[in-house]
């Protein structure tokens, strides 16, 4: 990479733009905190000068009332050559503005008299201060004018060189400070963006890795509870679900492939022999009814397993409405009713007479049927299986459906709502191993969950959970 493609890189960072940012806002606050010293310098100087004229003011007022104006006027010479005739200069004034004294105005020639300022101080009687600028001439002039005594007028001028040396120091002590500030900003500032963007790095680092083909990967999360590690975590949420949602897609096809090809050897059978030994119309009619029943079983588990999928993905939107899960629960007893007297069973339905919730109408039929069709599938003969519905005033129903069947062993109770599994005596009976999976993909899709209490020859007990009003589907 060239080393301008490079700069140019650099500069679409969000680092530099922070950095840019960081050190900008720093500038400025550095140099307004420095105008308002500079202000506050400038004003405390003028100060200073205004209170030395004034004070001179005082004092040749005093030599006026007691020794007269001659005596004014020999002070004023010895004044101004004390201090030096290029620093200060003096002016007697009568009252009509008219020079009657000064000290050596030679270098002074170029500043007169301000009528303005005369007139003001003799219609306020208070001292006049102007401050005059001279082309040419380095510092400015603070001249005053002050009436000192009956009829007179002292203007007093001083060169400002102490204030203007001060402001050029002032000026060399901020170019210098700001631009060792801007050097100390840029540092700080790139170093302070290099390390709040490290963790979106990491980020950006894991993702990299995973679009590489690394799913197992996580971003590391410092427990600092930052902006960094809510990123963190919400990635590495996001990347659990990818993972479980890849997870899932592997497993339904590895399945797809495992289990759907018994049904279809079977159809291929079932051709083969009519094809092979068939000779009748009665014998072709008997194939394809067989044809047929294999189909729609097949038909049936692979909708199943999109189902579930779906479900379990969040991809299948639920067909939310409100509805009367007691009744639903009465109505799968008095369906399931025959098939269980068939079989010399006793099923009993206790629940009230209504509770309403919010669901899948057709998404809990199916779970409740499974439950119904499973008690039967696995309960002997005299059995007995009681179904209840309860939690009128709770926020929460619960479904139970409970047998005295053969029950489930301990090592396949955490199996059991996987999808195809089926404990080792229920493979003689007819099923897909899809039904408790699918109960627990609804009852988890309506934010609900399912869950079983099993001793082996005694019996089980099932029990769904469903909010009435699941919080991500209310509204
Ligand atoms: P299927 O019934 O089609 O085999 P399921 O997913 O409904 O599939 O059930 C999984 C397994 O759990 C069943 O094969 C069975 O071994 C066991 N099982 C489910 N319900 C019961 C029950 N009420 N009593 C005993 N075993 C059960």
């Amino acid at each position: 990479m060239s080393l301008r493609q490079k700069i140019t890189d650099i500069r679409h960072t969000l680092a530099f733009r922070l950095t840019l940012w960081y050190a900008g806002i720093f500038m400025l606050s550095a140099c307004v905190a420095f105008f308002f010293f500079y202000l506050l310098i400038a004003s405390v100087m003028r100060q200073q000068t205004d209170q030395a004229l004034s004070s001179e003011v005082r004092t040749f007022s005093s030599i006026l009332s007691t020794q007269g104006p001659e005596a004014v006027r020999r002070q004023a010479f010895i004044q101004a050559q004390a201090a030096g005739e290029k620093k200060i200069f003096f002016r007697l004034l009568y009252i009509t503005g008219q020079v009657f004294s000064s000290s050596n105005m030679s270098y002074w020639r170029d500043i007169g008299i301000n009528r303005a300022a005369v007139n003001r101080l003799l219609d306020g009687r208070v001292p006049i201060f102007d401050t005059i600028n001279i082309p040419d001439r380095k510092h400015k002039i603070r001249v005053l004018y002050a009436v000192i005594g009956p009829g007179m007028i002292l203007q007093l001028g001083q060169s400002m060189e102490n204030h203007t040396r001060i402001i050029e120091v002032f000026r060399k002590v901020f170019i210098t400070t700001m631009v060792i500030l801007f050097a100390l900003a840029v540092v700080v500032g790139w170093f302070m963006a290099r390390r709040a963007l490290v963790g979106v790095e990491t980020v950006t680092r894991t993702a990299r890795r995973i679009s590489e083909g690394s799913l197992e990967k996580r971003v590391p999360v410092k427990n600092r509870a930052d902006e960094i590690d809510q990123l963190a975590l919400t990635f590495n949420q996001m990347l659990d679900r990818i993972e479980n949602l890849v997870t899932g897609i592997k497993e339904m096809s590895d399945n797809i492939a495992h289990d759907l090809k018994s049904p279809i050897t079977r159809i291929r059978g079932i051709a083969e022999v009519s094809l092979t030994t068939g000779s009748s119309l009665q014998e072709y009619k008997s194939m394809a009814a067989g044809t047929i029943e294999e189909c729609d079983r097949l038909l049936d588990m692979i909708n199943t397993m999109l189902i579930i999928s779906r479900t379990e993905a969040g991809v299948n939107q639920l067909d939310c409405q409100k509805l009367d899960i007691a009744n639903l629960v009465r109505d799968a007893c008095d369906i399931f009713q025959s098939p269980a007297e068939d079989k010399g069973l006793t099923l009993v339905c206790n629940g009230p007479e209504n509770i309403s919730i919010n669901g899948d109408l057709r998404l809990i039929q199916r779970m409740v049927a499974n439950l119904l069709d499973n008690a039967i599938k696995y309960t002997p003969a005299n059995g007995k299986i009681d179904v209840s519905v309860a939690g009128g005033t709770d926020p929460s129903v619960r479904i139970v459906v409970q047998d005295n069947g053969r029950g489930i062993a301990g090592k396949d109770l955490e199996h059991i709502f996987e999808r195809f599994y089926r404990c080792d005596p229920s493979r003689s009976q007819a099923g897909t191993g899809l039904g408790l999976s699918f109960a627990r993909a609804v009852a988890r899709a309506h934010n609900g969950d399912i869950a079983v209490i099993s001793t082996p020859d005694e019996g089980s007990i099932f029990t769904v959970t469903l909010p009435k009003n699941p919080p991500s589907l209310a509204g």
